[in-house]
């Protein structure tokens, strides 16, 4: 199968197993997503939700974030990581969206990059979802994986990643291929353990051998194991 089929044939089947695969950060707007994106970064989509609702209550405006308190906001994102730094972040960010934006999230990636905390995944996930604008795909560590297990780039730089992406596919679809494979990495292909079985790419997927035979390997292992406890009990 040449490349360009394979990345057609990945996008196909994904969309039949996770039709509804989309952001799964909380927001109802384009700030809400623009703030959680900023605290996403080294942090998971789950913690993040923890902390927006209170957030988005406190600061439901630019203006309001603009004019916050730094220890205010430092205590209600606490629990996420590096706290500090991106409550600065935050702030910062509202002043500079009421400075220079009239309060509006910008709509490219420019204007978007230049706001404290933002950086071209950010801009991307905010472009894509917010706007519905295709400016670039967002290349997240499930991203980065699982293009990689499956043959689409042999990059493991995220930016070169997310150019080998946007080569093999269309632009209409980049924001639906990132939350495709993000689903796929959270619940199929983990980490730690693919679900190689239950996955719907296992007979186009290159990887799928290495793994299948490392899962056999650890049962042989253990069997070998019993048979000897039981041998040496006897
Ligand atoms: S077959 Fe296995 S390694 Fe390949 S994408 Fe599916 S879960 Fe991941």
């Amino acid at each position: 199968m040449k490349k360009s089929e394979l990345a057609t044939e990945i996008y196909l089947r994904l969309k039949t197993v996770h039709p509804d695969a989309h952001c799964e950060l909380h927001h109802t707007n384009p700030y809400e997503l623009l703030l959680a994106t900023i605290l996403s970064a080294q942090c998971t989509d789950v913690r993040v939700n923890m902390v927006t609702p209170a957030l988005f209550k406190k600061y439901p405006t630019p203006q309001k974030l603009a004019k916050a308190k730094l220890e205010d906001v430092e205590e209600t994102i606490k629990s996420i990581n590096f706290f500090r730094n991106k409550s600065k972040s935050l702030i910062g960010c509202a002043q500079k969206l009421v400075a220079d934006h009239h309060g509006k999230v910008p709509q490219t990636v420019e204007e978007l990059s230049d706001l404290p905390g933002v950086g071209r995944k950010t801009a991307n996930v905010v472009l894509g979802n917010a706007f519905n604008i295709n400016t670039g795909i967002v290349v997240d560590t499930h991203v980065k994986r699982t293009a990689h297990l499956l043959g689409l780039t042999k990059e493991t730089d995220p930016a070169k990643v997310e150019i080998d992406l946007m080569k093999l596919y269309p632009n209409e679809q980049w924001t639906d291929l990132s939350h495709l494979l993000i689903f796929l990495g959270r619940r199929t292909c983990l980490a730690r353990r693919p679900q190689c079985d239950l996955c719907n790419l296992k007979d186009i997927c290159i990887s799928k051998d290495k793994f299948l035979k490392a899962r056999q390997k650890a049962k042989d292992g253990t069997k070998l194991k019993v048979v000897g406890k039981s041998s040496l009990r006897k």
